[in-house]
């Protein structure tokens, strides 16, 4: 064994630096540490995917420097999507006395066989200790102009829709429990309208949009259902929703403001974790209306309803331009913003421009 000071500055002279994570020193930066050796340059291998058909596709990436932006390395992949590379302008950084290798920033992006921009531009932090077999999936422009939108057209619905990209992690989600009775205003549901709900949820054409395509338990209560197989104790005070986590309860309204309502309740990991859906009546649109509420977001005005169920505010001006369009299933847009809003890549919250960037480093 050679003693640590030694090594120091073996290491300082030959620039073989030897690294451990430093969990309290800096957040974005390892320490250099006399227990490991380390190589002088950083491997970086991966896939990149589009997230839509999680298929590896042939593109571009760079890396940057976390704090000058500057270009380290940029390669294309492979027609698959492959890439391999060595980092030698390993970025260091002097902290006081001590020295970190920073962590890098990877963007990636798809080119078509024409050198043409055909996706977003993700962008992600890379530290050293991750920085193999990453997986790098990006948002493809795949119909976007066969729907007459612009890249930046979908960006400003989903902007308006989910800006901060909140989402319900599907993993942990238990079901869907349909209430026969309001208990604050004593609201019915009948067994044929809870099984229209029912069958809203599962048409397949829906299921991507609502789940992924994960199965889903759906509860229909009735007046014999016990006090202890239903997931909420009280209906009262919407926004502080008295429920079981991963739960949503549809139940039917008496209200005279609305005519439907979809709200969900954050959990302490950011991920939402309870919803609640009143329901007048069981219009489709309606019901897929207030279930985007709950999984996808808010209102959109960017996108007409031909497009998005998530369009509003329904007006007679619009049903008189729209009619028969007014959509019976999730719309192009709704379909795109779920693929990626519950792509398993992308965290809760995760910074839109990290999902959804139309330019590459420095921008
Ligand atoms: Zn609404």
């Amino acid at each position: 064994m050679i003693k640590s000071s030694l090594i120091k500055k073996i290491s300082l002279l030959a620039s073989a630096m030897i690294f451990s994570l430093s969990i309290s020193g800096c957040r974005d930066n390892y320490k250099i540490k006399d227990e490991l050796p380390i190589k002088n340059f950083v491997e970086i291998s991966g896939q990149l995917q589009d997230n839509e058909i999680d298929t590896g596709r042939q593109g571009k990436i760079g890396i940057y420097d976390p704090v000058d932006k500057s270009l380290l390395e940029e390669i294309l992949t492979d027609e698959n999507g492959n890439f391999n590379l060595k980092l030698e302008k390993k970025p260091l950084i002097e902290i006081g006395t001590e020295t970190y290798i920073r962590k890098v920033i990877l963007q990636a992006r798809l080119f078509d066989e024409n050198n043409n921009p055909s996706s977003y531009v993700r962008t992600t932090i890379l530290s050293r200790e991750d920085s193999q077999n990453r997986l790098i999936r990006v948002v493809p422009y795949d119909g976007l102009k066969e729907n007459s939108i612009t890249p930046e057209q979908f960006i400003e619905f989903v902007k308006e829709v989910n800006l901060s990209m909140r989402k319900w992690n599907l993993n942990d989600f238990q079901g869907i429990e349909i209430l026969n009775k309001n208990p604050l205003d004593g609201a019915q549901f009948t067994q044929e309208q809870q099984n229209n709900i029912e069958k809203i949820i599962l048409d397949s054409d829906n299921s991507d949009f609502y789940f992924q395509g994960k199965p889903i338990k759906i509860q229909k209560d009735n007046p014999s259902t016990l006090e202890s197989e239903k997931h909420y104790k009280s209906l009262e005070g919407l926004s502080e929703m008295d429920m079981d986590k991963n739960w949503i309860i549809v139940a039917p309204t008496k209200r005279e403001d609305i005519s439907g309502l979809g709200r969900y309740q954050l959990g302490d990991d950011s991920y939402k974790n309870s919803g609640i859906i009143l329901l007048k009546n069981i219009n489709e649109l309606l019901v897929l209306h207030e279930f985007a509420h709950v999984l996808l977001g808010w209102h959109s005005k960017v996108l007409p309803p031909t497009l998005t169920v998530l369009y509003a505010p329904w007006n007679s001006e619009d049903w008189e331009k729209y009619g028969e369009q007014y959509l019976r299933n999730p719309g192009f847009a709704d379909n795109k913003l779920a693929l990626m809003l519950y792509e398993e890549n992308y965290m809760s919250e995760e910074k839109l421009e990290n999902i959804l960037s139309m330019k590459f480093l420095p921008n």
